[in-house]
């Protein structure tokens, strides 16, 4: 079994699930391009975060609609089954407590992607949830311990925004991006470009991205997750960077090992 590639998504607004659009596009080539189809797939999602870090560890988990303002994406279910075993599998791969938990099911960070990307909602999908009170480093630590499940055949997946401004946000979808924000997208692609994780591990410590980019940094995090993934022969890919309605970063990224 060859080694799987690492996906984070931009997922941006709930709605992109029912719409067919470059970003909804981009996230169905991308599965078109694996190597091979996942047996699993493990989602870091910006949606769930916790006190400590648990796994989704039921059969069947639901889908959770974890939103306001959007009555038709309520119909929206992914019934993908989860795993238990794998969930006791991921549980042993950190260094540090993972509960195995049964309340939770797959957000709409996970599912508004996986409805595009694999709409046969057949393959196991199990969510980890993000500690609220992780340093960036410890996030990257645990991406680095969860990179065995890549050759196990485990599609890794975080979800989250370079840029994430919800509150400066303009629904134009001609708008053009702030400087601030176009600023903070291509500074963290040209980090990921250059394979220099310490620079996007420390951009939590700029007063732009609490302040600006990210009034909360829960989108931001996913980010630390997959970065840690990365093995040094692993080649990057970039989808859709662009930053929509002023303070959006939509900017996918894959990485790829060798071919
Ligand atoms: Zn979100």
């Amino acid at each position: 079994m060859s080694r799987m590639p690492v996906i984070f998504f931009g997922h941006g607004s709930p709605t992109n699930a029912l719409e067919d659009n470059r970003f909804t596009r981009s996230w169905a080539q991308i599965a078109s391009e694996l190597p091979e189809r996942p047996q699993a797939i493990l989602c870091v999602s910006a949606h769930w975060c916790t006190r400590g870090t648990a796994v989704t560890a039921m059969k069947n988990p639901r889908t959770l609609h974890d939103f306001g303002g959007f009555p038709a994406l309520n119909k929206v279910q992914y019934p993908a089954p989860g795993s238990p075993a794998l969930a006791e599998k991921i549980a042993g791969l950190l260094d540090r407590k993972v509960g195995q938990d049964k309340s939770w099911g797959l957000d709409h960070g996970c599912w508004s992607v996986l409805v595009h990307a694999f709409p046969e909602a057949d393959i196991p999908v199990l969510q980890l949830s993000m500690d609220i009170a992780l340093s960036s480093k410890q996030r990257f630590d645990i991406g680095r311990q969860l990179a065995a499940l890549r050759d196990e055949g485990v599609l890794i997946i975080a979800s989250g925004n370079i840029v994430h401004n919800l509150g400066t946000m303009d629904w134009n979808i001609k708008s053009e991006p702030y400087p601030w924000c176009s600023d903070f997208n291509n500074y963290i692609i040209k980090a990921l470009q250059d394979d220099e994780a310490d620079k996007i591990l420390a951009a939590e410590s700029f007063g732009q991205i609490t302040g600006r980019c990210h009034p909360t940094p829960d989108h931001f995090w996913p980010l630390h997750y997959f970065l840690g993934t990365r093995q040094a022969d692993d080649n990057l890919k970039i989808y859709t960077p662009q930053v929509m309605h002023k303070s959006l970063s939509m900017a996918s990224f894959v990485f790829n090992p060798p071919s």
